[in-house]
């Protein structure tokens, strides 16, 4: 069973590293952004109360995404390990995972900033099947549609250029100070998350061996 935590700014590259190597080692691969994304699309009461605060790039309240991580934890697909990208995000929120599981590893996805508004701003997703393009570093081979179900991209409301400052903000002020509450702990290690995906896979790989 392997317990793993992604951490770094929005558009480190997490997500992508995150699908594949959740793939290979056959653990859950639990992105508590998605997760509400699909919460706000399918209408549910959480989805409702948390829309507005994700479309202005500002983190959910701890007390949503701590009951909806919990039930995502008990659920038996979790049971054979699980790899959380994007939580937690708040001290509080890595307080209460301390007392859910036990951590083997975190993960810091260590980027330039000047890297980060550039990424964010260029991807696009595929509504229907979750893929994840960049119109600079990874093109759909048609442009404008899916390569898996040719299925129209879209933007993330998020990505837009003022929400991903505020995120870039909130994640300096809320999230790095987590780099230090692992640190001490002795649970991190810190990933070059520079460069071409498949660069940056394998420094995962040998970080994580
Ligand atoms: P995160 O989950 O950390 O927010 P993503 O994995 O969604 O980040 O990546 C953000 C954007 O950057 C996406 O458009 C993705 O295709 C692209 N991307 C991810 N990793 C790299 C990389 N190593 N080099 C260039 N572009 C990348
Ligand atoms: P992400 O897909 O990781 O970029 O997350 C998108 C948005 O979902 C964030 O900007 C937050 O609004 C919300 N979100 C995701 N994970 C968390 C979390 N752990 N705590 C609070 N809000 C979150």
């Amino acid at each position: 069973v392997q317990r793993l935590v992604f951490l770094g700014p929005p558009g480190a590259g997490k997500g992508t590293q995150a699908a594949a190597l959740a793939q290979v080692l056959g653990i859950k691969h639990l992105s508590t952004g998605e997760i509400l994304r699909s919460h706000v699309a399918a209408g549910t009461p959480l989805g409702r109360e948390a829309e507005g605060f994700m479309t202005a790039g500002q983190l959910v309240p701890d007390r949503l995404v701590l009951a909806m991580l919990e039930a995502e934890l008990r659920a038996p697909a979790a049971s054979a390990g699980f790899l959380l990208d994007g939580f937690p995000r708040t001290l509080a929120q890595a307080e209460a995972l301390d007392g859910l599981a036990p951590l083997d590893r975190v993960i810091f996805f260590d980027i330039g900033e000047g890297t980060l508004l550039e990424r964010l701003t260029q991807r696009r997703h595929c509504p229907q099947c979750g893929l994840v393009y960049n119109l600079v570093t990874k093109p759909p081979a048609t442009p404008g549609r899916c390569d898996q179900d040719g299925t129209p991209l879209v933007q993330r409301s998020d990505d837009r250029e003022d929400a991903v400052r505020t995120r870039l903000r909130v994640y300096q002020e809320q999230t790095a100070p987590l780099l230090e509450f692992y640190t001490r702990q002795g649970r991190l290690r810190r990933l070059d998350a520079n460069g071409p995906v498949e660069v940056v896979a394998t420094r995962l790989r040998a970080a994580l061996g």
